[in-house]
C-alpha cells in the first residue's frame, strides 16, 4: 500500500509538472504573439435600428496564430489560466482607445466599449490603468464604455463597488455582458453603480425564441427601466427579432443582422452606408 502511494503521488506530480509547462508553453506563445504584433481588434456596431442611430462599437479581440486565426474562446480562458489577460487586456484597452480617439478627432465621436476580465478588473492597479489609457490617448472618459461580467461583481462584492464608483466618478460608462447567465443577485444589482445591461445572446437563440424566451427578455427589460439602467440585445440576427425587441421597448442591439465585428477599415465603409436602405 506504502508503494502504491508512492507510485500514485509519482503519477500525481507528473501530470501536475506537464501541466504547469504546458501553461508556460501557452504562456510564452501568447506572450509571443502580443509582442510580434500578431493581435488586433475587430469593432462591431451597436445600433438603434428604429432611429438608424449608431450608438457604439464593441472592440473585439482577434488573434492571427501563425497557423491562422484563432478564436478567443480558445485562447481568452488560457490567457486568464496563465495571468497573461493582464498585459492583453492592458493591450486591447490602449488600442480600443486610441481607435475611439480616431473617431473623436476624424469628427465621428462613438463609443467604444472593452471586455474585462475578472483577472484584470481584481488587479489592485486596475483602476490607475483606466486612468492612464485614458490620458495617454486622450480620449474622453465618456466614449470608453468597460463590459464586465456578472461574475466579476459577485467576487468581492465591496472592492467592484468601490471600483465601479470610481470608474463611474470618471466618465466610464459600465455594462454588465451576457447578462442573465450569471448569478447575480437582483437585490444586489442596484448598489452596482453600472450603467447598462446587455441581455444575453443564448436569450434570443432561434431555439429558445417561445414564450419562456420572451418572458425572460422582457423581464430584463422591465428591471433595467426599475433601476434607470440602459438595456442592449446581442446577437440579433433576425428582423422578426428586431420587431420583438421594438415591441418590447428594447431599441439597443448589436448582431450579425447588422454587421459582424469588422477590422477597423471595414468598419469605417459599413458606418458610412449606415443606416442601410
Ligand atoms: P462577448 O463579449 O459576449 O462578445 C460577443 C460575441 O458574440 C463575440 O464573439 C461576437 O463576435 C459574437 N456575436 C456578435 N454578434 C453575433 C450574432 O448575431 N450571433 C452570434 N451567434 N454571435 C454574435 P467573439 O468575438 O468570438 O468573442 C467571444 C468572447 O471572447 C466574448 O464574448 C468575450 O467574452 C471574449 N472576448 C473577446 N474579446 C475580448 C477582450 O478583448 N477581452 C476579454 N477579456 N474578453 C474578450
Ligand atoms: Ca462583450
Ligand atoms: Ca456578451
Ligand atoms: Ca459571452
Amino acid at each position: 500500500a506504502k508503494a502504491d502511494g508512492r507510485n500514485r503521488h509519482h503519477f500525481y506530480s507528473r501530470a501536475l509538472h506537464g501541466e504547469i509547462q504546458r501553461q508556460q508553453q501557452l504562456r510564452h506563445d501568447l506572450r509571443a504573439a502580443l509582442d510580434a504584433g500578431q493581435f488586433w481588434l475587430a469593432y462591431q456596431p451597436k445600433v438603434n435600428p428604429a432611429s438608424g442611430e449608431l450608438l457604439g462599437a464593441e472592440a473585439l479581440l482577434r488573434w492571427n496564430g501563425p497557423d491562422g486565426p484563432v478564436s478567443p474562446a480558445m485562447f481568452i480562458p488560457v490567457a486568464e489560466e496563465t495571468g497573461l489577460i493582464v498585459p492583453l487586456g492592458r493591450w486591447v484597452l490602449r488600442e480600443a482607445c486610441a481607435q475611439a480617439r480616431r473617431w473623436s478627432d476624424d469628427g465621428h465621436a462613438l463609443p467604444v466599449s472593452v471586455n474585462i476580465s475578472a483577472a484584470q478588473f481584481g488587479e489592485t492597479g486596475f483602476l490607475e490603468t483606466v486612468q492612464e489609457e485614458l490620458r495617454a490617448s486622450g480620449l474622453s472618459a465618456h466614449l470608453l464604455e468597460l463590459e464586465v461580467t456578472e461574475t466579476i461583481l459577485m467576487r468581492h462584492v465591496e472592492h467592484v463597488q468601490r471600483n465601479l464608483a470610481a470608474l463611474r466618478a470618471l466618465g466610464v460608462q459600465v455594462s454588465i455582458d451576457d447578462f442573465g447567465t450569471g448569478y447575480s443577485s437582483l437585490s444586489y444589482l442596484h448598489e452596482f453603480p453600472v450603467t447598462t445591461l446587455k441581455i444575453d445572446r443564448s436569450f434570443l437563440a432561434p431555439g429558445r425564441s417561445g414564450p419562456q424566451a420572451t418572458a425572460l427578455i422582457t423581464a430584463i427589460i422591465g428591471l433595467g427601466r426599475a433601476l434607470n439602467l440602459q438595456v442592449i440585445a446581442e446577437g440579433v440576427e433576425q428582423p422578426a427579432q428586431v420587431r420583438a425587441l421594438l415591441d418590447l421597448g428594447c431599441a439597443a442591439m448589436q448582431g450579425y443582422l447588422f454587421a459582424p465585428p469588422l477590422p477597423p477599415a471595414a468598419f469605417e465603409a459599413w458606418r458610412r452606408d449606415w443606416p442601410a436602405q
